[in-house]
């Protein structure tokens, strides 16, 4: 494995204080990463460098523990650290709290109102963290003065890939000569070499392991037929039945059609995108992030760097956009050691463009059969006996109830009652559906009121999944949702309308009201795009 070899390392060792080792240990990190055993030392020391990881390898505490050190010794008064995302960046801020100690971090992000921001900046912490589009800002406002001593351009190859090239030109050069420049990236492309030139001045080395993902990703891939991916995906994890999966698209659009095609199958998901509010992003990571959420969708630039411990799968919907991009993915699991599964979904057209894909990248995915409804209940079987004889080794009763049955019938028929009542046979399978959502006249939708919204954090799904198995709609079936704070409006084909009031609807057992939208919410007036903007419109909170 590539973080065996150094195993005997302590921070201590690496010449970082007592103190920190010992505030690491309290959190079950006592032995370095191969990148942090390596660029520790040199970052107690002057001058730039460049370090690149594959993702997952610990770069983020390879430079916190040196600055929180240099920072604790007084050899330096600030430092900033630049990340792509607001989630990365809260995450940077996070850990930064456990080595440099709370209250010392201004978080600069976008997303944010300004004005908090400006008072931290007053208070001169000693740690900047933000993404460069705000930092930027800031400068520009005197809010944030150049004067830091070190400058760290985390995920330097992710913040290039969405554009920020000028803004962090515009950091580096404000910074001027005698700031040095930390450079992380988990990839090597022809940009960060350019950035390297540019903003570097003959760095230290390290580079670990040409970025190649991490060996413990099991990567395998299923073909799916032509408009059949998202039925493929909701095959997949009902077969899998992961823990905690991330899933990819390609666009913001694409995020709630997923989210929607998987509630559908039975299963809670939330999408993350720029779309939502910084409140709902965060309540939806914070859900993943404790295990009330299975499966979470995102597109690159939404996931981006997002360190969520535990992720057991990875499922791409159709082709990433590239190696780099790829790799960043099925970088999410198998975090810091653990195991993990990278599963792809590919259109059956795109297959050797995939291959080439993840080749290109020092990766061979092995090709999986498209589960079956008798596979899927096969593999739920299994998983069940996994169970069962882990209990073995217990002394467990028999209820009453059962010990009758037993001597009634016999045990064997028994427990194969018990099996099929827990992992009921397959249904038959079915016909695909519809690819748009229509009435059956193919044309006019109605709207039902729910008085649900997001202030009682429902997401789409939630919707979707609410009128999927309490009414026994489809997916297909459903048109524009929209949600506002308090109320939720529905497109129904006009034939099930009735189908859907005539039954009692309840979301985490409360009943929820439900009527036919008579204030045209669902018409014309919310065209262009209407559907996808799931953010409450009263909300003025993003800038
Ligand atoms: P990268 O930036 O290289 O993608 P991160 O810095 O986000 O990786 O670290 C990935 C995960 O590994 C985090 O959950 C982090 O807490 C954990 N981690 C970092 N260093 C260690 C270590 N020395 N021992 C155990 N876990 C670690
Ligand atoms: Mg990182």
């Amino acid at each position: 494995m590539v973080d065996a070899p150094i195993p005997t390392t302590t921070f201590a060792a690496l010449g970082l204080p007592e103190a920190l080792a010992t505030a690491l240990a309290g959190r079950g990190i006592s032995v370095p990463t191969p990148v942090q055993a390596k660029v520790i030392p040199l970052a107690l020391g002057a001058g730039d460098i460049l370090a690149q990881a594959r993702t997952g390898s610990g770069k983020t505490l390879a430079f916190l523990l040196p600055l929180a050190a240099r920072i604790a010794a007084g050899e330096i008064h600030r430092a900033w650290v630049v990340t792509p995302t607001r989630e990365l960046a809260q995450q940077v801020a996070r850990e930064a709290e456990v080595v440099l100690g709370a209250q010392r971090t201004a978080l600069l992000v976008g997303g944010a109102p300004p004005w908090p921001q400006v008072q931290d900046l007053r208070r001169d912490l000693p740690l900047v963290v933000g993404t460069p589009g705000r930092m930027v800002d800031h400068l520009g406002r005197g809010a944030l003065k150049p004067d830091a001593e070190i400058v760290v351009l985390d995920e330097a190859d992710q913040m290039l890939d969405l554009g920020f090239a000028d803004e962090l030109e515009t950091l580096v050069r404000d910074l001027g000569e005698s700031c040095a420049r930390w450079l992380f990236s988990a990839t090597f492309p022809p940009p960060v070499h350019a950035a390297v030139g540019r903003w570097l001045d003959d760095p230290r080395l390290v580079k670990l392991d040409g970025g190649a993902p991490s060996t413990h990703v099991r990567q395998r891939y299923v073909v799916a037929p032509r408009n059949g991916e998202l039925a493929a995906l909701g095959r997949l994890l009902h077969a899998l039945e992961p823990a905690r999966a991330m899933v990819f698209v390609r666009t913001r659009d694409e995020v709630e059609g997923a989210v929607r095609a998987i509630a559908a199958e039975g299963l809670e998901a939330a999408g993350i995108s720029g779309e939502l509010t910084q409140e709902a992003r965060d309540r939806v990571l914070g859900r993943f992030r404790e295990g009330k959420l299975a499966v979470l969708v995102g597109t690159d630039v939404a996931a981006r760097g997002i360190d969520v411990p535990g992720v057991t799968h990875v499922f791409n919907l159709g082709l990433p956009t590239g190696a780099e991009s790829y790799a960043h993915r099925i970088g999410r699991t198998a975090r810091a050691g653990a195991d993990g599964e990278a599963w792809t979904v590919v259109p059956a057209m795109l297959r050797s463009k995939f291959l080439r894909m993840a080749s290109a990248g020092g990766s061979r995915p092995e090709e999986a059969p498209l589960p079956t409804g008798a596979s899927i209940v096969a593999a739920r079987r299994e998983r069940l006996a996994g169970r069962v004889k882990e209990s073995l080794g217990e002394k467990l009763a028999l209820p009453p109830a059962f010990a009758e049955l037993v001597k009634e019938h016999g045990a064997e028929a028994v427990l194969a009652a018990m099996v099929h009542r827990l992992v009921p046979d397959a249904p038959p399978e079915r016909a695909p559906e519809p690819v748009r959502p229509r009435g059956a006249a193919g044309g006019a939708m109605v709207g039902v009121f729910l008085g649900i919204g997001t202030a009682d954090q429902v997401n789409p799904g939630n919707v979707v999944a609410m009128l999927c198995h309490q009414c026994g709609l489809s997916n297909a079936q459903l048109g524009k949702i929209r949600l506002w704070e308090r109320h939720t409006v529905v497109e129904v084909p006009p034939e099930v309308l009735r189908q859907v009031l005539s039954r009692p609807l309840h979301h985490r057992g409360r009943p929820i009201q439900a009527r036919e939208d008579r204030r045209g919410y669902a018409g014309g007036s919310s065209s262009g795009g209407g559907s996808r903007r799931y953010a409450p419109p009263t909300d003025r909170r993003r800038t």
